[in-house]
């Protein structure tokens, strides 16, 4: 599992890609979410016509009906959901803060009882991160900056200008190297530091405004904070310019260089590695990825020639940045009201509750999960799981096997790199074990700091050692799943497999249109523009003759051209409209795409076995149609303009209308159930195919 850096192949953006704003501490009262559903027909807006715009007919009403809560800044079925598990798992920390049974038990309440408890937080002050300022305020030259870094790590920061940790060798799997990746950066992307429009420049003034008010809060004057504020920005910017493209980040060439220890020395001869790999306790290596050098050279002139009181100010902003949750109200408020507010459209502080609670699955996961598991992931989902999965296992071979385009040559690699595929469903085999953490009920920001250095010691750990196949990289509740090229698995957590994805009481049509399309998904990303260059046994190696990677590519490019023409956000007082990136969201896409194809073979084999046609109805509609309409009701969902903005540039999934219309157009069996007319938007004459 190589969370580092390059990040598995999900269903949909985790949580963590949008600012988290931490929480108001006046509470409301925890209610339960209403239950989600599948095939939900007073969400359809039967005034739309299903062949001009499906994502409006199948989902019109559920948006009327479902404005999106204060608190959100997206919200759909699938949020909806999340937001059940969320409250049950909050169920859970809530009686064992109060009532623990089990020494776990006492371990994660108290994390969530000391998250909990803002007015301890509040007296506290900054008081808690007083060492790491001491530390930073020693700095003699740009030259110990490399010692500084390693000893805030040391004591809880989660990692400042890079990211450092262990990866699976992309060209030989079965090794656990170490890896380094660009970092430094505060707003979402390099774009907001370097672009020039009307909109980031507004956003880098109120950035410059927040990043201020935060060191006045944490003690300066208006004059230094706004100095300091300016040095960080300038140092932020820099690393910007030499940071890697995300859309250049899909290429897993792009992002493999072996570098010996002294040769990556070369490329940063002001920062010391030596001594910050020390420091961060990790075993002697001879060799590492070096992901992105660009990045490290640009850093290095950085180092050389910006002042050691410009450094100072970037490590003490940092520093407080990533504490903000866990520090007294002023902090929360403003970077709410900078990273919610402004740069997401958040209209309400997310409930103290719900943040402690995701902070806790985030940091004990498979500690509550094992819990959370017993109560609510019945043994008979996982046996139904295991069918569905079978049946898209033989879809996917049956459609490779009929795939017009693809040489016999290339077919046999890819079937032999389907055999390979393994699937993990609901939760690990092996719970982790959380001994070496301490958590203390009196101390939230000295617990997530030991939760950083504890994970970083387990990922350092891993080095040299053999993969550990039986890994999650999900928490149990997550409602997500994810396919991880170098481990060729897929992997589908408990807390997915609930409505609108899946339903144990509900038709076979509206479970593969749901689960199963996703299950179809996450297999179809072993294919697509990064996957498909790593082979069964997880290597970087092209196994598709030179011919069908030429007719892949022009069959990607089709996908790419398609969804760059699609609209993310509109124009408006002089801000241009965004459009999605069809190359940044081109895997997505084309998992998207072969993940509808195949749940239809699926199903149309399972109903096969039942002596059943596709053509068959079940109240209103065949069950062609509530299998598209399952389908789409998984993506009804809204957000706010400023989140369609920030996705558009860092998610490398298209908002929910694209990836149900999107999907929907380049499949004609869509306009073939709903009868639609060869031409019309839904059923054009010229469509994309790659699966
Ligand atoms: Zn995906």
């Amino acid at each position: 599992m190589k969370t580092l850096y390059v990040a598995p192949l999900l269903l949909a953006a985790a949580g963590t890609v949008l600012a988290q704003a931490p929480a108001a501490s006046s509470d409301q009262k925890p209610t339960p979410p209403p239950q989600t559903r599948s095939f939900d027909a007073s969400a359809i807006d039967k005034s739309a016509d299903p062949c001009t715009n499906f994502y409006q007919y199948a989902c019109g009403n559920w948006i009327k009906n479902n404005p999106m809560p204060a608190d959100q800044v997206r919200w759909g079925s699938f949020g909806m959901l999340a937001e059940r598990n969320r409250y049950l798992l909050w169920k859970e920390l809530d009686a064992a803060a109060t009532s623990p049974k089990t020494p776990l038990q006492k371990k994660y309440g108290d994390f969530y009882a000391a998250c909990m408890n803002t007015d301890l937080i509040d007296q506290k002050g900054v008081e808690p991160l007083k060492g790491a300022f001491d530390r930073i305020a020693a700095l003699q030259s740009p030259k110990d900056i490399a010692a500084a870094v390693g000893d805030l790590a040391k004591q809880g920061d989660p990692g400042t200008l890079f990211r450092f940790g262990v990866q699976q060798d992309e060209k030989d799997s079965s090794k656990q190297i170490a890896g380094i990746f660009q970092g430094g950066l505060s707003l979402p992307d390099r774009d907001y530091y370097i672009v020039d429009n009307k909109r980031f420049t507004t956003i880098r003034q109120q950035y410059r405004d927040h990043v201020t008010k935060m060191f006045t809060l944490a003690g300066d004057s208006p004059e230094q904070a706004a100095k300091e504020a300016d040095a960080v920005i300038k140092i932020e910017t820099a690393l910007a310019k030499v940071s890697t493209a995300r859309v250049d980040l899909r290429d897993p060439e792009k992002r493999y260089h072996i570098y010996t220890v002294a040769d990556f020395q070369k490329l940063a001869p002001d920062f010391d590695f030596t001594t910050y790999f020390k420091d961060i306790n990790i075993r002697p290596f001879e060799t590492l990825n070096v992901a992105t050098p660009d990045f490290f050279k640009g850093l290095n002139e950085e180092l050389s020639s910006e002042p050691i009181d410009a450094w100072k100010s970037y490590l003490r902003w940092h520093l407080i940045h990533a504490a903000a949750s866990d520090l007294p109200k002023g902090f929360r408020d403003e970077t709410f009201d900078f990273f919610g507010k402004t740069l997401a459209g958040q209209k309400e502080q997310t409930a103290r509750w719900k943040q402690c609670t995701s902070q806790t699955d985030r940091s004990l996961g498979e500690a509550v999960g094992q819990d959370w598991v017993k109560e609510n992931f019945p043994p008979a989902a996982k046996a139904s799981m295991d069918k569905l999965v079978a049946a898209l296992d033989k879809a996917l071979a049956d459609d490779i096997k009929t795939l017009p385009w693809m040489s016999d040559e290339t077919k046999k690699a890819a079937e032999e790199k389907l055999a390979l595929y393994r699937n993990k469903i609901g939760y690990p085999e092996k719970w982790r074990n959380y001994d070496a953490l301490t958590v203390n009920r009196d101390d939230a920001l000295g617990n997530a700091r030991r939760n950083v250095v504890f994970e970083r010691d387990y990922d350092l750990n891993k080095l040299g050692k053999p993969v550990d196949e039986k890994e999650w990289g999900m928490t149990p509740p997550t409602v997500n799943a994810y396919y991880e090229p170098s481990m060729n698995d897929i992997n589908f957590p408990a807390g997915i497999l609930q409505p609108p994805f899946f339903d144990p009481n509900i038709d076979p049509a509206v479970n593969f249109g749901g689960i199963g399309v996703v299950i179809g998904h996450e297999m179809t990303h072993g294919f697509d523009d990064q996957g498909s260059k790593y082979d069964g046994h997880g290597n970087l190696r092209e196994w598709q003759t030179a011919d069908d990677r030429k007719k892949f590519t022009e069959r990607t490019d089709c996908e790419v051209e398609e969804y760059g023409g699609f609209e993310a956000a509109p124009a408006h007082d002089g801000i241009a409209a965004q459009n999605l990136n069809g190359k940044l969201t081109l895997g997505e896409n084309t998992a998207d795409n072969g993940g509808l194809r195949i749940a239809y073979m699926a199903l149309l084999d399972t109903l096969a076995k039942e002596g059943k046609s596709i053509d068959n109805k079940i109240g209103d509609y065949t069950e062609a149609q509530r299998y598209f309409i399952g389908f789409a009701q998984v993506w009804c969902s809204e957000q706010t303009e400023q989140v369609s903005r920030q996705l558009a540039l860092v998610d490398p999934h298209s908002p929910g209308k694209w990836r149900v219309n999107g999907s929907v157009q380049n499949f004609d069996e869509f306009g073939k159930a709903f009868g639609c007319k060869k031409g019309q938007p839904m059923y054009p004459e010229k469509s994309c195919r790659v699966w």
